[in-house]
């Protein structure tokens, strides 16, 4: 088996080299923005619902390797879900990465889960998350994402509070 940090290293490098999805839809029915000013990241995320499926998704921008990496694997992840399936995932991966998910328990995350140990990391969790809230931002029709907007999802990101 992989050490973790090696396999973690390994998918960000590769997904940042090529990351999937990249770039935008034609047809998009649901489009948003993500910014993360502590670090500079801005990505854009569209997709296409067809009924209640992500048929088509996509994603560009400038950003660094972990938002990439994250942004890229998270289109792999939610294309053929439904909105449901992904909203549930957005929050999985979330809950994650700020280290308030149970792994043992239940969950969708499968391959996400070389993203588990940027809990450790609190200034890095903003970049892997920038893309979830953006799709989740996208998804729900409020156009834009921020990780420093005082919304929700600041408090998503706030991380243990007994930390
Ligand atoms: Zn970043």
């Amino acid at each position: 088996m992989a050490d973790p940090r090696a396999l973690y290293q390994e998918v960000i490098l590769d997904h940042n080299k090529k990351p999937r999805n990249f770039g935008s839809i034609a047809h998009a029915s649901h489009h948003a923005t993500g910014h993360n000013p502590l670090c500079g990241d801005h990505i854009e995320v569209s997709l296409h619902l067809g009924g209640d499926t992500i048929d088509d998704i996509a994603f560009e921008g400038e950003s660094c390797a972990i938002c990439k990496a994250s942004a890229s694997m998270m289109t792999v992840a939610v294309k053929g879900k439904t909105n449901s399936e992904a909203e549930r995932l957005i929050e999985e991966f979330i809950a994650m990465t700020t280290g308030k998910l149970d792994m043992n328990s239940p969950n969708t995350v499968g391959r996400l889960k070389v993203f588990a140990g940027i809990a450790e990391l609190p200034v890095r969790v903003k970049c892997a998350v920038l893309p979830w809230h953006t799709l989740h931002a996208a998804l729900n029709a409020t156009g834009s994402a921020s990780t420093e907007s005082g919304t929700a999802s600041e408090t998503l990101l706030a991380g243990p509070a007994d930390s």
